[in-house]
């Protein structure tokens, strides 16, 4: 039984109740919202399971993985351990270069979070084109990720040969930038066939339902900047993955909905998430930033972390990071960690437009009046960095303002009076 058969049947299983005591939910809201597709558990042996859905905390992915210009498996697997110390709550390996199977099997060895992969990348690196990929490799690919103890993977299923015309002749400023996806329709192309994860879906289903792996389906005719809106592609590939979820549903799989990923202006975010939630029957969504200008780039992480607590405030349930690097070049350990952090905050925020305000935020604001510096450090998402800034002032207060510390006066003259 899977999970999902599980909540189905109205069983409060183990990993239920223990995802829902993490969430400080009740097994019993937690089974009927893994039962109605709102919520997936993404489990990996013997480490703890993570809810991403409604109603829970928004949850962050970190990507991580060698490209074919840099391979350095010691620095991703770094990588990988940064994102889980600053907060991430999942990794993805992306890795297209250099000793694949071993770099995944440091990073399961190395962290405790659940992994997702997108086994596409591993069989375009492994056949050295998309061209030379055949189907049968993709799904031999597929079941041996599943069977090393993958938690989730992404396909690009969402779209076919008519979607693919209609991008031709469409007249957007960045065509497809999903990298899944350009292989796919790539090799869709080149060997004049249908999508071969909409072709074998039934079967990478059963595939994913023996070891309980979240599908994840991906979003390849996202829009890849500001000027592109949502057009027909993009509704046409939410309308075909809300159809395959609810077919994997029906096999026993978990599913998220990747959408609406790179590049929304800020005005149409919480309508773009409205729209998908809604088409999509309210299964939990996945959103890459979303970054609302095209200009920041050198620092895509801030601008993405706006993007993704406006839309983690409309309800979107889970935000892939973005790097100062993104756009330009794979990220250093430091960038992953700006990242992770830039998109712990957005997921704060948009919690606390969905869900009400936090009580750390009120702690930390207590110490912060009491110029407890060390209670701030607990409290804030990242306590080293404000510690090491703080100490950077080399005054025992704070330098900011120094003698003239608006609290302190404040606090003195009020107290007069
Ligand atoms: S010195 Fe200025 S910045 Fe620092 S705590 Fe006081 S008011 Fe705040």
């Amino acid at each position: 039984m899977t999970i999902l058969e599980d909540a189905l049947a109205g069983r409060e299983t183990d990993v239920i109740s223990r995802a829902a005591r993490v969430e400080r939910m009740k097994p019993s809201i937690m089974e009927k919202l893994v039962a109605s597709g709102r919520v997936v558990i993404m489990q990996r042996e013997g480490k703890p399971p993570v809810g991403i859905g409604q109603g829970i905390r928004t949850k962050i992915n970190a990507n991580i993985g060698t490209s074919t210009e840099k391979i350095d498996a010691a620095v991703e697997i770094e990588k990988a351990r940064v994102a889980e110390r600053y907060g991430a709550d999942t990794i993805t390996d992306l890795s297209m270069g250099g000793p694949i199977d071993a770099i995944r099997e440091s990073i399961f060895r190395e962290t405790s979070l659940p992994i997702t992969t997108v086994p596409i990348y591993q069989a375009v690196a492994d056949a050295g084109s998309f061209r030379a990929v055949s189907e049968s490799e993709l799904l031999a690919l597929i079941e041996k990720h599943v069977l090393e103890g993958i938690s989730s993977i992404v396909i690009h299923a969402g779209f076919d040969r008519d979607q693919l015309e209609q991008l031709r002749e469409s007249r957007r400023i960045m065509g497809m930038v999903s990298k899944g996806g350009s292989f796919t329709a790539a090799w869709m192309l080149e060997k004049d066939r249908e999508n071969p994860f909409r072709s074998h879906f039934d079967e990478i289903c059963s595939i994913l339902a023996e070891k309980d792996v979240v599908l994840s389906l991906g979003n390849a005719m996202r829009s890849g900047c500001i000027h592109d809106p949502m057009d027909e592609p993009q509704n046409k590939e939410i309308e075909n993955n809300a159809e395959l979820a609810r077919r994997a549903n029906e096999l026993g799989v978990q599913v998220i909905i990747e959408g609406m990923g790179g590049h929304v202006s800020a005005d149409r975010i919480p309508q773009y998430v409205a729209r998908y939630k809604r088409m999509t029957g309210h299964r939990p969504l996945f959103v890459a930033g979303p970054l609302p200008t095209d200009i920041g780039v050198g620092h895509d992480h801030i601008a993405g972390a706006v993007g993704g607590a406006l839309a983690a405030g409309a309800g979107a349930d889970y935000l892939c990071y973005i790097t100062p690097s993104e756009h330009l070049a794979l990220p250093t350990v430091d960038q992953v960690k700006e990242g992770v952090i830039a998109f712990k905050i957005a997921a704060h925020i948009g919690d606390s437009i969905k869900y009400g305000l936090s009580s750390r935020d009120r702690k930390l604001a207590k110490c912060r009046r009491k110029r407890d510096w060390e209670d701030q450090f607990k409290y804030a998402l990242d306590g080293d960095t404000a510690r090491r800034i703080h100490l950077q002032g080399q005054t025992e207060s704070c330098s900011m303002c120094g003698k003239y510390c608006a609290i302190a006066i404040m606090e003195e003259y009020l107290k007069r009076s």
